[in-house]
Order: C-alpha cells, then structure tokens, then sequence
C-alpha cells in the first residue's frame, strides 16, 4: 500500500529537527509521499527547504487567511517556479476567530492568490472555516479546470460535498473523518467519489483515532484511509490507490 499525505505541516516547530525521523515513522504506515503546507513567508520557506532536502516531500506556498495583511504577490509568484513546489496554499477564508482580519481583506487575498493559480496553472489547497457560502461564490466565479482545487480537510455535510463537486473540487479528508461525532462527515466520505477523493493529516492539528488527544504527525494518514475504508464499505487498499493516484493528479507529479 502507499499512501499520499496532501497536506501536513512538517514545516511547524512541532517537528523541527526531527524531520527523517517524522518520515521514517510514515513510511512504516505505508505513507510515502507527502505535501507541505506553509501558510506564511517563514512557513513557506520552510516547506520548499524540507522539499529541497526531503525526497519524498514537496512544498506546497501561500498565504492563510490568518496572515491575509502579510500576502507578498512577488515572492509568491517566484516561489511557485522552483521545481519541488507542486502548488499553492493553503489559502482561504477563515471566518471562526473573531473575523481578523476582515472577511473582505481575506476575500480579497484569496482572490488574488486565485489569479496567480489560474495564471501559473498550479493547483491550491484550500482552507475554509464557517466560510462555505462566500467560498462557493468566489470559487464559482473563478474558472480553476486547469489548474485544481483541492478542499482541505472537509468537514461539511452532503449538500455542500455535492456543491462543491459540481464545481469540479477534489475532496481531502483528515482525521475528523474518523471522529465518532462526525456523522456529516462520515456520510460525506461515504458519497464522495473515489476518483474525487483525497487524504490528509494536516498534522500536528487534527490528530484521527485511535491517536486523538495526542500530536499528530503524517503517518496517522494511514488511519484516516482506514475510517474512509471503513464508511464507504471498501479496502483501504483501495482507498489508499485511488487516493495516492489522485494526489499525482491533482499535483502534477
Ligand atoms: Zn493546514
């Protein structure tokens, strides 16, 4: 079995100086490959050093909605030439936190890191947090075929999977998938299509069971494929193929 860990943030302090040993412990859990999300300049540049050094990694750049104010279009636009960044993210809206900064000012962030996607024909990773109805609307006036969009850890119900789906979106799963209080979340997984679906830790947050409570890290990928497994009635060999050829795909790898 291999597994593809699409999003995952070895790049956090969490794991600093432990990177081999974070790789090592993956690939016991047949996790072999992974992409690294940043989120800020310091991230970012931290995730295309990772990939630089890293075989099995790739960088993944962009600007969180968190740090909207900071978004540096130039640095984006060079970073995304070098060879190990595979796409942009993880960008969005985040409308939980007492909406700093501003929705309009994250709207406008991510609009503007769209444009670069849609410019460069890169994929991006997309962060969406009680933000679903501006995210259809600004994704909808966005055409992204060539490029990708991948929506991060989905937590929504079926009405927006299919919503989104329709958008021509790929659908990654973390470990709130394997939470007992997740029914939405299960049904979802169950209804999204095998050549849709995704998987992901985005460690060291959003740690699966059996693990929950504890640091995540991208090995637990394995238990996400497991979950999704077991909602949709198939083998996690199966999940762990469809989900691995697709992260290729969606990735251009
Ligand atoms: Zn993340």
């Amino acid at each position: 079995m291999k597994i593809f860990d699409t999003h995952t943030h070895l790049n956090d302090p969490a794991f600093s100086g432990n990177t081999q040993q974070y790789i090592d412990n993956a690939k016991e859990l047949d996790v072999d490959e992974m992409a690294i999300i940043g989120s800020n300049e310091e991230f970012n540049i931290e995730a295309i050093r990772l990939a630089q050094n890293y075989q099995p990694l790739h960088a993944v750049v962009g600007w969180h909605p968190e740090f909207a104010k900071e978004y540096n279009e130039e640095q984006l636009v060079n970073q995304i030439k070098l060879p190990e960044v595979v796409g942009i993210g993880e960008i969005g809206l985040d409308y939980h936190w007492e909406e700093d900064p501003e929705p309009k000012i994250q709207q406008k962030v991510l609009i503007q890191q769209l444009d670069v996607a849609q410019q460069y024909n890169m994929p991006v990773s997309i962060h969406c947090r009680d933000a679903f109805d501006d995210m259809y609307q600004i994704l909808k006036n966005h055409d992204m075929s060539k490029s990708g969009i991948i929506m991060h850890s989905f937590n929504g119900d079926v009405e927006w999977l299919n919503k989104f789906l329709d958008l021509g979106l790929w659908i990654s799963y973390s470990g709130v998938v394997s939470f007992k209080n997740a029914p939405e979340v299960h049904e979802s997984a169950k209804e999204t299509p095998l050549d849709r679906l995704l998987v992901e830790t985005d460690a060291p947050y959003l740690t699966p069971e059996p693990y929950r409570g504890h640091t995540n890290q991208p090995a637990y990928t394995r238990y996400v494929v497991d979950a999704i497994a077991k909602y949709k009635g198939i083998t996690p060999d199966e999940v762990a193929e469809h989900t691995f050829n697709n992260a290729h795909q969606v990735y251009n790898l």
